[in-house]
């Protein structure tokens, strides 16, 4: 076992659980994040997304599992011995020190020399684009800008793994969007591990190169953003990144019975649901070969398209996407594409 463990390169967490008192908020995880990969940590509050990057970096143990990283067992080591760094939600910066010496901090405690020292912190200073704000404070900086020093402080250190929670969260949607492209630069230009935590699917497809989605202290599905956005497995994975079309089924034959008729689509269950995403839904003005009437209940513009809510045959509700111009109470044609209905499992 350990001879295997040794060859991995990168991060294991082998059943990590976590209890505080009555609650379990981790109830054995499982996972392996690549050397060099954005891993994020998708799920709503309070699933353990935070617990999880605090047993990486040290800050809580772990009733039982392993973290390996590298080959190296890290499960009882305290946090200022792993080589990893935290940039916490509220950045956490000194208040008292300048943007410079924030960013020397970890350094000069390590007792590096002055040269060393000053070379490392221009390097991240540069990384970050930060080196005309050195003597500010942090009260004179904006959230982007203290957000690009927690990162600086952090990286100083050359971490194997960055661990990074919600670090976007205090920022506003513009400057957010900024941010996340900045950091999917930076760390694809240091061939970092970095495991970010955030509960925004956006966010999540946007930077990563995989995404684990948690729900009650469980890793539900692990993939990349395509994977988990086009073959969710289950409802909630599906729900929690915006499928907003949820089919009941049952097994006829070697098809699905459903509301909209029977479609030929294999289904391993009795019962269950097929998913399929708003900007699959074809809507069509006339009948198609293949299509169903439905009635248009609601519109919404949203810039480059609009968001359709129709009720198709059987009162069923759908949810759709497009470019026609749709008025309320108008008759159109929708059809469900085969290749766009995901089978959820049971
Ligand atoms: P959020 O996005 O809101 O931070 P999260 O997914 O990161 O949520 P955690 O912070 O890991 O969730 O918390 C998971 C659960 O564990 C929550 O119910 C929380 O109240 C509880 N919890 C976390 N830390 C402690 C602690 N030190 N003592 C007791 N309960 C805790």
């Amino acid at each position: 076992m350990t001879e295997v463990l040794e060859k991995v390169e990168g991060l294991l967490l082998q059943g990590l659980r976590k209890r505080f008192g009555e609650l379990e908020v981790l109830k054995g995880i499982s996972l392996e994040v690549k050397k060099g990969e954005l891993f994020t940590l998708l799920g709503p509050s309070g699933c353990g997304k935070t617990t999880l990057l605090r047993l990486v970096g040290g800050f809580e143990l772990p009733d039982a599992g392993r973290i390996v990283l590298s080959g190296r067992d890290l499960t009882g080591l305290p946090a200022h011995r792993r080589p990893v760094n935290t940039v916490f939600q509220n950045y956490a910066l000194f208040p008292h020190l300048t943007v410079y010496e924030n960013v020397a901090f970890g350094l000069r405690s390590r007792r590096f020399p002055e040269a060393v020292i000053r070379s490392k912190v221009e390097y991240a200073l540069g990384l970050l684009r930060l080196e005309s704000l050195v003597h500010r404070y942090p009260h004179q900086l904006s959230g982007g800008q203290k957000q690009r020093v927690a990162l600086a402080r952090a990286l100083v250190n050359e971490p194997e793994v960055l661990l990074l929670d919600e670090p976007m969260s205090a920022l506003d949607a513009k400057l957010r969007a900024e941010v996340q492209v900045e950091l999917r630069n930076l760390q694809r230009r240091l061939g970092a591990t970095f495991i970010l935590v955030t509960h925004d699917q956006e966010e999540a497809m946007a930077v990563s190169d995989r995404i684990g989605v948690m729900e009650g202290g469980v890793l539900l599905q692990v993939g990349t953003p395509d994977e988990v956005y086009e073959r969710p497995r289950t409802r909630f994975v599906a729900e929690f990144l915006g499928v907003a079309n949820l089919i009941l089924a049952r097994k006829v034959g070697e098809g699905a019975e459903t509301p909209l008729g029977v479609l030929p689509v294999k289904v391993p269950w009795n019962e269950g649901f097929l998913a399929l995403r708003p900007e699959r839904v074809e809507i069509h003005e006339v009948p198609v070969p293949g299509s169903l009437p439905a009635r248009v209940r609601q519109v919404i513009y949203r810039g480059a398209y609009l968001e359709a809510f129709l009720e198709a045959l059987g009162q069923v509700p759908l949810r759709a996407r497009t470019s026609l111009r749709l008025e309320v109470g108008q008759e159109v044609f929708v059809r469900l594409p085969l290749e766009g209905l995901v089978v959820l499992d049971g």
